[in-house]
């Protein structure tokens, strides 16, 4: 006899699930990818890329991109929204004296990939603050340099302090903001 495909280990009788437990199976994949909206764009993405209307590497990122959500928040499913979430950065001594941002490495996907780089042309996005836009990337050392102004603008900010980064459209566009 076969079990429930909600993985609880109940034996059915030629049905796919125990009554009501379909339920369980959806909440569990909606937790594994981060939420329904996450769930949504995944299926979506899929299917575009099945269709020939988005290309390999960008079904690549996106992929990547929601699963390292779930990965760097392990309450991912509380991010509202699933495909515009925000990062925290805490700032450190060098971020402040050098007047740049350090992306930890589980946040790389997020963003172009670093320049220069022998595979890739710089890659350039946008990163908006107080009405201000800066054109920027990310080099060695998961360095976001050219954002000086943000740091003179924000003169109070100091090491240890926290800054986020909203994704407005997918490596292109970000916001800066420091609550
Ligand atoms: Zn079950």
């Amino acid at each position: 006899m076969e079990n429930c495909k909600c993985n609880c280990g109940k034996p059915v009788n030629g049905n796919d699930f125990l009554p009501g437990h379909d339920q369980r199976l959806r909440v569990q994949l909606e937790n594994e990818v981060g939420g329904l909206l996450a769930l949504r764009d995944i299926v979506h993405a899929a299917k575009k890329y099945s269709g020939g209307e988005m290309g390999a590497e960008q079904f690549e990122n996106l992929v990547r991109r929601i699963f390292s959500i779930v990965i760097g928040h392990p309450e991912g499913k509380k991010i509202p929204g699933g495909l515009d979430p925000s990062i925290e950065l805490r700032l450190s001594k060098d971020n402040i004296r050098g007047k740049y941002l350090t992306i930890p490495r589980k946040y790389l996907n997020l963003f172009p990939p670093k320049t220069p780089s022998k595979k890739h042309e710089p890659k350039l996005f946008i990163i908006d603050s107080d009405g201000k836009s800066y054109k920027t990337h990310i080099e060695g050392g998961n360095r976001m340099p050219r954002i000086v102004e943000f740091f003179d603008k924000n003169k109070q900010l100091k090491e240890g302090d926290k800054v986020y980064i909203d994704i407005i459209a997918p490596m292109e566009r970000y916001r800066l903001r420091t609550k």
